[in-house]
């Protein structure tokens, strides 16, 4: 086996990984980042809905398992940049509530260990480093904050009138925050139809390869070491200090020393990592004292909408842009919260295939010319039988049993009835259910507590003091709105207490690294 050994080892380049490797990569630290994918090929299949839906040309090949041992093929991407490289870009705050214990229909979402406040100068700053667009004004569940650092991405025709529509309705649908790239400018974003769930071909889109990983890399101290997979964490004698991380590369195996580690290989695996890595002095998996690594994995509860109307085509290329979140605290006939609506990027005929194949693509192509596209995402609730486990070969195997169903069931008929009074002929629907595994959180919660969580408030594990996890797994609920820009904010929280816990030296100091609280300039 060889080794090497650096200051900080970065394992995974996703909204965690590659937001913290950018924030980190301006110290004196030497720093390894880890990631068992390689970069995505800017390549004209980078938009091709048959390469990338049909032919699933960026999805790992890797199989799961499910709670009853069945394999199944993940909808999850390994490579630089981990999913956010095929995101949506909808770059959300949580709501001030969402950090609260709040009642739901069928149990409680618990409070977090810090407040909206404790995150929002850190939103800020994710704001700025992913350039996020947005207007403040219309969203009645909008927390307090400033403006955006850019204007929201103005609706195509076909989405301007449904929103004056929807106002007709009584609704309050606002503008999704977005992060596209120099909207307007020769190399910028061109609001295409294919940027939920492709690359973009141009690198247009805010994503953790191109507004982390790779203004990171132009950093002398920053090392990226690509289809470099971490098998193991190896820790000293008493269990309580990581010494070495092993990673298959190159058909070898190579240990990697450091005195610090951060784990950013997203909720699930990094809680199979955690769980891979037990020792003689933690059996159970490491830092995994409160027997909670895995468990209380969240994914959101996801039904995509399509209002059809036969003669009127849908001529909007564009159309993610509008959110309503009246319903987000209480619904129209239920004082509990049932989640948020949110228009969808473009359906393509061979994604609607997927769903039933042997329709003809003619057919679907025809159909899908005429739908106006919505997401309907509930929050789902942390229950410690939904869980991550690994089986005797390290293979994953995932536990989840929707929770918190009669609120998204009521969310999903109120979307139908807005439709329907939209003038839609017809409303269809569709749900990956358990297997959608896009939103997935959760799995090693932060608390306070080390008896019922595994993180500390600064994602530092609390059984091992130089092993910190910075992705998803750390949301204590999932709230209902999607959670990258929070993983983002959370990433750089844990950059400036690293900075200062650890003394590293900062050579660099740019706008998107001053956290600045504008006191008394909030609303
Ligand atoms: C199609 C799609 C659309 C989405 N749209 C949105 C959206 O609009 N807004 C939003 O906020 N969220 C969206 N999401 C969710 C969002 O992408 C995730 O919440 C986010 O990427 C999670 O960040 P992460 O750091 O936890 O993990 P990831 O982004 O998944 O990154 C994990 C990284 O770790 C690497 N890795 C894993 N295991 C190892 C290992 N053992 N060794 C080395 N490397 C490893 C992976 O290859 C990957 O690069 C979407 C997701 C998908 C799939
Ligand atoms: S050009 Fe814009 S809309 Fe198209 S994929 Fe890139 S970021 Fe998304």
């Amino acid at each position: 086996m060889t080794a090497s050994s650096f200051d900080i080892v970065i394992i995974g380049t996703g909204a965690g990984g590659g937001t913290i490797a950018r924030a980190l990569a301006g110290t004196s630290a030497r720093i390894l980042v880890l990631e068992r994918g390689d970069f995505v090929p800017q390549e004209p299949e980078n938009w091709s809905p048959d390469e990338v839906w049909r032919k699933l040309r960026y999805q790992t090949k890797e199989r799961w398992l499910d709670e009853r041992g069945r394999a199944f093929s993940p909808y999850t991407h390994y490579n630089v940049g981990g999913n956010t490289k095929f995101w949506g870009s909808v770059l959300y705050r949580l709501r001030r509530e969402d950090f609260q214990a709040v009642e739901h229909s069928d149990g409680v979402s618990p409070a977090w260990p810090i407040d909206y406040d404790t995150l929002a100068p850190y939103y800020d700053r994710a704001e700025r480093l992913y350039q996020v667009r947005g207007a403040v004004g219309d969203d009645p569940t909008e927390p307090p904050r400033g403006p955006y650092p850019y204007d929201a991405v103005p609706h195509a025709a076909g989405m301007a009138a449904i929103v004056s529509k929807l106002r007709g309705q009584g609704l309050h649908p606002s503008p999704l925050p977005l992060g596209l790239l120099r909207l307007g400018e020769p190399d910028g974003c061109v609001l295409c139809n294919t940027c939920n769930s492709f690359p973009c071909r141009i690198h247009a889109k805010s994503e953790a390869d191109v507004c982390g990983i790779r203004p990171a890399l132009r950093r002398p101290n920053v090392t990226l070491w690509t289809r470099a997979c971490a098998t193991r964490l190896l820790t000293d004698p008493s269990g309580r200090r990581v010494v070495a991380v092993e990673v298959e590369r190159d058909g070898g195996t190579t240990r990697v020393d450091a005195p610090l580690f951060v784990v950013s290989c997203g909720a699930i695996n990094s809680a199979a990592l955690l769980l891979r890595s037990a020792g003689p002095t933690h059996p159970h998996g490491l830092a995994n004292s409160s027997g909670l690594a895995g468990r209380r994995y969240m994914a959101h509860l996801a039904t995509m909408m399509q209002g059809f109307h036969p003669f009127r085509p849908n001529a909007d290329v564009f159309q993610k842009t509008v959110a309503i979140n009246d319903f987000y605290l209480r619904g129209p006939d239920s004082p509990y919260p049932l989640g948020q609506i949110q228009s969808q990027g473009r359906t393509h005929g061979v994604m609607a295939q997927t769903v039933v194949p042997w329709i003809p693509l003619w057919a679907y192509e025809a159909w899908v010319r005429r739908g106006v596209d919505w997401l309907v995402m509930s929050e789902d609730l942390p229950s410690a039988d939904n869980r991550v486990t690994v089986d005797a070969q390290g293979r994953i195997r995932l536990h989840y049993r929707p929770n918190n169903l009669t609120a998204h069931r009521e969310l999903v008929r109120e979307t139908k009835r807005i439709l329907t009074r939209l003038g839609f002929w017809l409303v269809v629907k569709h749900s990956h259910g358990s297997r959608n595994t896009t939103h997935q959180c959760g799995t090693l919660v932060f608390g306070t507590d080390p008896r019922t969580s595994v993180l500390d408030p600064f994602c530092r594990t609390h059984d091992v003091p130089n092993l910190f996890v910075v992705d998803a797994s750390f949301f204590p609920s999932s709230a209902a709105v999607n959670p990258g820009l929070t993983i983002i904010a959370q990433a750089l929280r844990v950059a400036d207490h690293i900075i200062e816990g650890y003394g590293l030296a900062r050579t660099e100091v740019t706008t998107e690294s001053v956290v600045t609280v504008p006191a008394g300039t909030r609303t």
